[in-house]
């Protein structure tokens, strides 16, 4: 497998989670709880974090919501969660930031959307206020470009000189072009400034997978800058996670993107951290970073008309996400530990020994046997109703055999 040559960019320093080309590509999420309840938010964004957000992002949209930051920032570190709070911010970011400064500083970056900051006025009075703010409280930036909130005036202006044009481009390149410009303009204003080159992110999300990849392709080719990715409005479920994939492998695999988002809507009462998990396993299938072990289970067929094979899959998965909080600060490497759970003959032996731990269950008629496999060798057969106990017997005895302890991150004094 060719690696995957990551596009060059700076690193950015956000809280304690450094993003950019050096480092693993970082997964975010975002609350979509009234930040101003701050018990709520504070428990959501620990879901989040628990579950492997390493930034998290809330809303900052009102006087309320301003004052609540630093008690959420503070409440995470009395309860031991150390992730950076990132605000997100529209219209009314240069007054919030002002008006709360002690949310200026508990905040780990702000994000920006260049195209809402500073609707009707002539001037980027606003814009600058925010980036004056940043620098003075040394506080990375994101320039989030939205095409559902994009720039109007510069896009009527791009409209207008395209219409003039000999050759007059599709509106959908005129679109893609003003979101780079924006992104871009808005880049270079934050620099004059005073940000640093190294204090900025970019993003420019849209909700259609083609543009997307058209999009940010062209910005990685035009700057330098780390770049968020995230298909904006992604939908719900299904729809919403593979649009996600289909318009994020492209680009991780061209090297670009260094923190990405899945966007998913979710069902009402829904868990908010299905979309770092879907995040994380499109990071793990394209096999740029390993979260949870893998199970490959076959979709079964004719061949199980039994529900068990179905069961006992599920049973794996679900004893693993119970397994990992622990195995993960106790075994290094047990992330990248591979399973199989088959329902036949079929390919059940064969895929099996592709796994370090795989077990090939019986299909309807066969012997009701169940052979597994270890790092490619048949070790053992069960049989009867303890299969389940002994494969899980099994599957702990393997990770502790074959994951070294994990030694704890050092601390490093100034
Ligand atoms: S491994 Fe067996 S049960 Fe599974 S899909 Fe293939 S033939 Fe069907």
């Amino acid at each position: 497998m060719a690696d995957i040559q990551r596009r060059k960019t700076p690193t950015v320093l956000i809280g304690q989670v450094r993003v950019g080309w050096e480092v693993p590509v970082v997964v975010q999420s975002m609350t979509n709880t009234d930040t101003a309840d701050v018990p709520g938010t504070i428990e959501q964004v620990a879901a989040l974090a628990l579950a492997g957000s390493e930034l998290v992002r809330v809303t900052v949209n009102n006087e309320d919501a301003a004052a609540a930051v630093p008690f959420i920032v503070e409440g995470l570190e009395k309860r031991g969660i150390r992730v950076p709070v990132i605000g997100d911010f529209h219209y009314n970011g240069h007054l919030l930031l002002k008006k709360f400064p002690a949310t200026a500083r508990a905040l780990a970056k702000y994000r920006i959307n260049p195209g809402n900051v500073s609707i009707g006025r002539k001037d980027d009075d606003n814009f600058r206020t925010m980036i004056e703010c940043a620098v003075e409280k040394h506080k990375p930036v994101r320039i989030g470009v939205n095409w559902g909130s994009l720039d109007q005036a510069l896009l009527t202006r791009m409209m207008d000189e395209n219409s003039k044009r000999r050759d007059p481009q599709p509106a959908r390149e005129v679109m893609i072009e003003a979101m780079i410009a924006s992104a871009l303009n808005s880049a270079a204003a934050a620099e004059r400034y005073g940000l640093g080159h190294d204090m900025i992110i970019l993003s420019a999300k849209v909700s259609g997978v083609r543009d997307l990849i058209d999009v940010y392709s062209r910005l990685a080719e035009r700057c330098d800058y780390p770049l968020h990715l995230g298909l904006t409005e992604a939908g719900m479920g299904a729809k919403g996670v593979i649009a996600s994939t289909a318009g994020l492998a492209p680009l991780l695999l061209a090297g670009i993107g260094d923190t990405i988002r899945v966007s998913l809507t979710p069902k009402p009462g829904g868990d908010r951290t299905e979309e770092v998990l879907a995040a994380q396993q499109i990071l793990q299938s394209l096999s740029i970073r390993s979260f949870m072990p893998q199970v490959t289970s076959c979709p079964g067929c004719g061949r199980t008309t039994s529900t068990y094979f179905q069961e006992l899959a599920e049973q794996i998965q679900s004893y693993l996400r119970t397994q990992m909080p622990q195995w993960r600060k106790k075994y290094a490497g047990v992330e990248e530990l591979k399973l199989a759970v088959m329902g036949c003959v079929v390919n059940g032996p064969g895929e099996s020994k592709h796994a370090n731990l795989g077990i090939s269950l019986p299909g309807t008629f066969e012997e009701p046997k169940a052979p597994v496999y270890v790092d490619g060798k048949l070790y053992t057969t069960l049989r009867g109703d303890t299969i389940v106990a002994e494969f899980k017997q099994i599957l702990d005895n393997y990770v502790e055999s074959h994951y070294g302890e994990r030694v704890p991150e050092a601390v490093h004094s100034a």
